[in-house]
């Protein structure tokens, strides 16, 4: 199977499980994991905060990011289709009791002008105005990369306003070898930021919120609350070092294969996609010309060994990751055309 459908699907490399079987662990939760611990200083260090928890998971990021900065009642600012307005199960009013306002985005992001327009004055009939969050990369919009100008300017303007700033940094290490600018860097004006290891990072599980001391002290209190903590995490966090060291880099291959499949898909009657649009690893495209519905197309690709996501009646997601080659890419393409002539 060439899996296409997301950087999910990823395995343990045997390096990462050679790391994950020599891990020095202990208690996480009384900070007496030592792997988990190095994790927690490298994430710190990476990103440019004062400190970091290592979660289960990038959704419970989210969510413990906007419990801490929210109160019931407050409204959270997300660009359209992101995780947290689309896919955390109403997580943020279902766990911090707050409403979220999308804003409509032009490749995944928004600019300070649409932020500030956003912003509530203050009056009691009024939720309050609480917290920006941005998505690095914005994975509905096809992985697009946040500018960091844009980055700036968003949270400048938060700040401004009087909102907490929050980045989903679920792809950020993607949007870091896409535009070479550094993590820290672009995190620098968020209030809280994530990175998902169990993404294009190649961990079976795994993710690390970062902020301030006295932010990761209230998500502390927040993942023990809700079942997040954790005993000998090592081994997990074992396999984000490893992915740290090996992974990061290389993600320029995926971000080359996925501009491949794009120039291709391109080139085929009836698929609609733009190449220059795909700045990382996630390629969505139009199947709408070629006679195929995207879940009957999906369906003919996976039973000859290809598997993507239909995301819309016509539309197809397929993202790069490290357990696909370019030979992958190119035989995946030849499996596409064969089914599209019907032989
Ligand atoms: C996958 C993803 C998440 C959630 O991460 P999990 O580790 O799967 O819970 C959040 N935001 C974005 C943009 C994602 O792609």
């Amino acid at each position: 199977m060439i899996d296409l459908f997301s950087d999910t699907k990823t395995r343990p490399s045997e390096a990462m499980r050679r790391a994950i079987a020599s891990a020095e662990v202990g208690d996480e939760q009384k900070f007496e994991d030592p792997t988990t611990n190095r994790l927690r200083e490298r994430v710190c260090a990476l990103l440019g905060k004062e400190d970091s928890v290592f979660l289960p998971s990038g959704t419970m990021c989210n969510e413990i990011a906007i419990a801490v900065h929210c109160s019931p009642g407050d409204e959270v600012i997300a660009a359209a289709g992101s995780h947290i307005v689309d896919f955390e199960g109403g997580g943020p009013a279902a766990l911090s009791g707050v409403m979220v306002r999308s804003l409509q985005a032009v490749a995944g992001t928004y600019d300070a002008a649409a932020l500030r327009a956003a912003v509530r004055p203050p009056s009691r009939y009024f939720p309050r105005s609480r917290l920006a969050c941005v998505e690095q990369t914005a994975n509905t919009a096809g992985g697009r990369v946040w500018p960091a100008a844009r980055l700036r300017e968003v949270a400048q303007q938060a700040h401004a306003s009087g909102l907490a700033t929050h980045m989903d940094g679920a792809r950020l290490m993607n949007a870091v070898v896409a535009s070479g600018v550094a993590a820290a860097e672009q995190a620098a004006g968020y209030d809280s930021v994530w990175i998902d290891f169990s993404k294009g990072l190649g961990c079976p599980v795994g993710a690390a919120l970062a902020g301030s001391a006295a932010f990761v002290a209230q998500a502390w209190r927040l993942k023990q609350r809700w079942g997040g903590a954790l005993r000998q995490s090592g081994i997990l966090a074992a396999a984000a070092l490893s992915a740290l060291d090996h992974n990061v880099e290389r993600l320029a291959d995926d971000h080359a294969n996925a501009r491949l499949l794009a120039t291709a898909l391109a080139e085929i009657d009836g698929i609609a996609v733009d190449p220059q649009s795909i700045d990382t690893n996630i390629v969505f495209f139009d199947v709408g010309g070629t006679g195929f519905d995207a879940e009957r197309l999906c369906a003919a690709l996976h039973s000859r060994g290809v598997q993507m996501g239909a995301f819309g009646p016509t539309v197809i997601r397929a993202v790069t990751h490290l357990d696909v080659s370019r030979d992958d890419v190119l035989r995946a393409l030849d499996v596409l055309r064969a089914v599209l002539r019907g032989d």
